[in-house]
């Protein structure tokens, strides 16, 4: 048999409204062609992120009645402190709200001003929490992941001999932690292989360097080296994702993704006298350490999620719908970044529109038809949110466990139609922006008809 099956049958429903063109060409105009402008009602396939956006089982849903709300020594602490030190092996175990909070209390026990913090490649909010304590955060992204139409696996690994050379050139005392990203999120959600960790993991070990994991999608990582190396492909994958948080020292989770839950985060790790500087912290700005910002229902959907999501079945139709969704977007000749990752799919715009300059947002352009033809929501990756960079992208993510095949089917037709009037598309130009992270409220116009390119 060659379909693969959703692993899950639909128990409760969340109906949408089905929008015409018309509607949405008024409502995308009222949103001034900004999609984070756009109410998530008039959107009827959201993939602008997946993060906090999964659907949760009925165990989930169960924990959620059996939670423990007692402040302190909560059972469903007790219990999401055992599931995650037998899925990771560390000692100490914080919830906290999500995420970036697990960062802002990490680099607040460790860095100073004038520090600095290696990595594949940080983050947005992993940056944005180092920066913000007057450190600096070092990207080291391997060569490969330069060419998006490339096939090579691992695109997501550290360069190794780069980081070498430039620890190499660092005063004592600058670098008090190392990083990995896996899955790398800001090069598409390219895994880190196996060997890549062990790598990196010796580099920092052999500098004294304490070695942290951001793994918000440690199970996707840990799916595909199992998939992708012979060493592990027989190896359960319980073991292969236990494999890599042994080679680091600790990690950080925001469990919105791979959590497979709507909010939560852990910060883990075996160093007692880093655990109790973290403590303090976590007690001032997210709450008693049983609990860390979490309601007690919120620790046992996120113990039960993290039981589910290394479920073979789940991973191999996580992958059938995102390698489904590129191989049928290409076969309507919309570009695709190589190879389709887990979480999402990218496009590439600036190949898609060639006509229309970086400088006039081709990621936001294309955006924005797809939501015109489809009522789909996806979210440029580019100009619009960096300001000058190497690739304008559209990133379609895929929320966990919530859209179907068919829904697939409606993006892709969506992506083909608006494949067929491409060369008809034209640039926006910004009317109005803040100073900082613009994307997320700028007033955007069209470029007028026939008006000159490279303006
Ligand atoms: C989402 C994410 C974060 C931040 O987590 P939040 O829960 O959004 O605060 C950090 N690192 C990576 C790799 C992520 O994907």
């Amino acid at each position: 048999m060659k379909t693969v099956l959703e692993p899950f049958r639909i128990k409760a429903v969340e109906p949408f409204r089905i929008t015409s063109e018309a509607e949405r060409r008024d409502l995308l105009a009222r949103a001034h062609h900004n999609l984070f402008l756009v109410k998530a009602e008039d959107v009827m396939i959201d993939l602008l992120t997946d993060s906090g956006t999964g659907a949760m089982s009925t165990e989930q849903w169960a924990a959620i009645m059996t939670g423990d709300e007692s402040y302190a020594g909560s059972r469903s602490f007790f219990e999401l402190e055992a599931v995650v030190r037998d899925l990771t092996g560390y000692r100490h175990v914080f919830p906290v709200h999500q995420g970036r909070a697990a960062e802002r209390i990490l680099f607040g026990c460790m860095l100073t001003p004038g520090q600095a913090v290696p990595n594949n490649a940080h983050f947005d909010t992993t940056r944005a929490n180092v920066e913000y304590l007057g450190a600096e955060a070092k990207d080291f992204v391997a060569e490969a992941a330069a060419d998006l139409r490339d096939d090579t696996p691992w695109k997501g690994n550290l360069d190794v001999e780069r980081l070498a050379a430039w620890l190499d050139e660092q005063p004592a005392g600058r670098v008090p932690v190392g990083m990995l990203t896996i899955t790398n999120n800001r090069v598409g959600g390219q895994p880190v292989s196996m060997q890549n960790l062990r790598e990196v993991g010796e580099l920092y070990r052999s500098r004294g360097i304490p070695f942290l994991l951001d793994a918000a999608r440690f199970a996707e990582n840990a799916w595909w080296i199992h998939r992708l190396d012979p060493a592990w492909r027989e190896v359960p994958l319980r073991r292969v994702a236990r494999a890599m948080f042994d080679l680091a020292d600790g990690c950080m989770i925001s469990a919105k993704k791979d959590g497979l839950v709507n909010i939560g985060g852990l910060l883990c790790l075996n160093d007692d006298a880093l655990a109790a500087k973290i403590k303090d912290l976590l007690i001032l700005g997210e709450g008693f350490p049983t609990y860390g910002g979490l309601a007690g229902r919120d620790l046992a959907a996120l113990a039960q999620g993290l039981r589910e999501v290394l479920d073979e079945d789940y991973l191999q139709y996580r992958e059938a719908s995102a390698q489904y969704l590129a191989e049928h977007l290409e076969r309507r000749g919309v570009p695709v970044v190589r190879p389709a990752g887990l979480h999402a799919v990218y496009v590439d715009a600036r190949a898609a529109l060639p006509h229309v300059p970086p400088e006039q947002l081709p990621g936001q352009a294309l955006a924005c038809e797809l939501y015109l033809q489809g009522g789909v929501r996806a979210v440029e990756i580019g100009t619009l949110m960096f300001g000058e960079t190497d690739h304008d992208l559209v990133r379609l993510c895929l929320p966990r466990r919530v859209y179907t095949q068919s829904h697939i089917d409606w993006v892709i037709e969506s992506f083909g139609e608006v494949m067929r009037r491409k060369d008809g598309i034209r640039g926006l130009r910004i009317v109005e922006q803040a100073p900082v992270l613009r994307a997320f409220t700028a007033r955007l116009r069209p470029m007028a008809a026939g008006a000159a390119t490279g303006v």
